[in-house]
Formats: structure tokens, sequence, C-alpha cells
């Protein structure tokens, strides 16, 4: 089989609420990008990137349709199927830049698991969970009104909360206490400051929610408080709070050194950060073995970037699962058919073939074709 043509589209996803604030950052859409990739046996796969705004990771909408265009001429005439086969050449022609990587990765196995008529769970390593748990991010916003907000997701059937922090300590301190103060015993607040508090500041809200799961009976993760690896493995030292690395787990060394460090609890694994699906589940296997959870999630995106997350995820021992996110469910519009169900606070792909989704043509603006 045989690459014949790669077509790259974008578009606009509004939010729901509004607006999307973490940290210091606030967008109100996040611009996607969208490949497929035909083949001459008549096969075609899709893949998705989209980052979240341009100044969150080292990542931008912009970046992967030019890192695609460079490129995408030499991936014709490649075979989709030979996944390493395709990452390596795709290492050959670009170093580094894992993102702009991801959405063709993420084709290929589209690709992949259409000819060989399985699903990409599969081939990820077999359906181990047949259900998977999500949480809801609480955007950052003021303390009460994202206090509010928890009565509505768990109508929803949520039980797991991201609440998005990262600004000025003493507000967010009052933002976690007053959402905890919401919530039931045995559900879970993730306080994820996205890398937006100093040390000193880190540590005064840490202290500030300690008590937490004794007042309320929640289980309190706190998540990738400061930019830089050094700063969160200070404050690790100095909390009992479960801690999740996020933003800093940028490559297999970066998840050694940080399991050699016990530097943190879980992974957040974003696929298109670590290149595609080829190389997470690189990633995942490690945790797996390094017996570390992960939330298995994504920067951003649609319909098709959460079938690869619930793909990855189903493939994912549910004990290394803590929670994903399933980000199609925050936009105004679809930009494919196919997005796994959502119920409950859980999602789940069905069995079709590949990623399980077919793209909406009327959703997405033609940017570029090679052939
Ligand atoms: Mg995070």
């Amino acid at each position: 089989m045989k690459i014949e043509r790669i077509s790259v589209y974008r578009a606009d996803l509004p939010m729901k609420e509004g607006f999307y604030s973490w940290s210091t950052q606030s967008h109100s859409a996040f611009d996607t990008t969208v490949v497929t990739i035909d083949t001459d046996d008549g096969v075609s796969g899709t893949g998705e990137c989209c980052p979240l705004g341009p100044t969150y990771l080292p990542a931008y909408a912009d970046g992967v349709r030019t890192g695609i265009a460079t490129l995408a001429p030499d991936l014709i005439g490649q075979d989709p199927t030979q996944l390493d086969c395709v990452n390596d050449r795709l290492d050959d022609l670009l170093k580094g830049h894992p993102y702009v990587k991801s959405a063709i990765d993420m084709a290929c196995w589209d690709i992949l698991g259409k000819s060989a008529s399985l699903p990409l769970y599969t081939l990820l390593g077999g359906r181990q969970q047949d259900k998977v748990k999500l949480y809801k991010v609480v955007t950052r916003t003021d303390p009460d009104a994202m206090a509010a907000r928890i009565t509505e997701y768990r109508a929803q059937g949520y039980r797991n909360f991201q609440v998005k922090v990262g600004a000025d300590p003493l507000t967010d301190i009052s933002r976690i206490r007053k959402v905890a103060a919401c919530m039931e015993p045995g559900e879970v607040l993730n306080a994820d400051a996205n890398t937006g508090w100093k040390q000193h500041e880190a540590l005064v809200v840490a202290d500030a929610i300690k008590d937490l799961p004794r007042e309320h009976g929640i289980l309190v993760y706190f998540e990738q408080p400061c930019l830089t690896y050094e700063a969160c493995l200070a404050v690790r030292q100095h909390t009992d709070l479960p801690f999740v690395l996020d933003e800093c787990m940028d490559s297999l060394g970066a998840v050694l050194r940080a399991s050699h460090d016990g530097a943190m609890d879980l992974v957040n694994l974003k696929i298109s950060r670590m290149g595609g699906l080829t190389r997470a589940r690189q990633v995942r296997d490690l945790c797996i073995s390094l017996g570390l959870p992960m939330n298995v999630e994504d920067s951003w995106g649609g319909e098709i970037a959460t079938a690869a997350i619930a793909h990855l995820a189903h493939s994912t021992p549910a004990a290394f699962q803590l929670q994903s996110s399933a980000f199609h469910e925050y936009a105004t519009i679809d930009i494919a058919q196919g997005a796994p169900v959502v119920a409950d606070g859980y999602m789940s792909a069905d069995d079709a073939p590949g990623l399980g989704v077919t793209p909406i043509m009327d959703s997405l603006t033609p940017v570029a074709e090679f052939s």
C-alpha cells in the first residue's frame, strides 16, 4: 500500500461555554488541523492536531500546517501501514517538532486499522476496559461561578473535575476550596495550575488545600504547578497530595527521569506532545511497566483527536488510566461523525475499524494538498 495524497484542512472549534481559561490564558476557540491520507488501495485515514493556542506548549496551529507542508511531499509513495518506518521517515525529514507529526501518524494508524478491519484499540493492545472514565474541566473564572458548575456537571454524570488554577494564588485557593465544598465524597478534584505558579506560590496553595481530602472525603490531586521540572520537583517534595506532571513530560526520557526522581504519582500523557499514537503508545507502555498511572489525553481537538484518545485509553488497563477527556464535548461544531459516545462521565468507542470517525467536509476549510 502506498500513500497517494495528503490533504490538509483547518477549522475553528468555538467553546460552548464561550471561553476556556487556564493559568493566565483564555481563548474562545481553538484552531485545529485535520489531515486525510489517501492510498493507492482506496483506503483513506484521518488524523487531527489541535494545540491549545500558541502559548500553551511549544506548538501552534500554523506550525502544524507549516510542518506538514515540509513533511508531506516526501511521504508520497510510503507505506502508511508500516508505522515505525513512517515515524523513522518523519524524524529523518524534520528534527523534533513532535506535534507536527501527530496527525500524520494518527491517519496512518487509521489506515492500518481499516485495512486490517480492526478498531485501533485492538491494534494498541486490546480492549482492556470497556468504557473510559472522563474528567470535566472547570474553566478558570470567578470562584463562586466555578463552584456552581459542579452540580451541573455532576448531573451530566461526571465525578472527576479538573479545576483550572495557576493564576493569583490566593484567588486560586478560594477557587479550589469553593469547588471542594460542592463536591461529594469519593469524587476527584484535580487542581491543575498548567505551569502558572512560581514555586513559592505553589507551596502556599499546596499547604492551604492539604486538608480538603479529610474535610470533604474527596480525592485531591495537584497537577503541574510550575513551568520547570525542577520547580515542580521542589514543590512535590513539600506536599503529600498525589502529584501529576503534565507539560514537562514531553518525552520518554523525561518520564524516565521523573520516575527515577520520584517526581510524580501520575503522568498526563498527551498524544500530540509525544508525536502521535506510535510514540504515545511507547510512553503508555513504559508508564505501565514503571507502575505509573496516567491521564490519557491530548492538548485539545474535536471528534478525531478524541477518538484517538479513546482508543489509546480503551487499550490501557483501568488501574493505569485515572481519567481522560472528550474534547469534542466542549465545542459548538462537529468536525467528524462517529465520535466516541459520552454518557455518565465515561466515553466508549465502538468496534468500527481504525479510529471509527469520518470527517464532515462541510466543517473543514481546505488548506493544502500534496500528491
Ligand atoms: Mg494538565
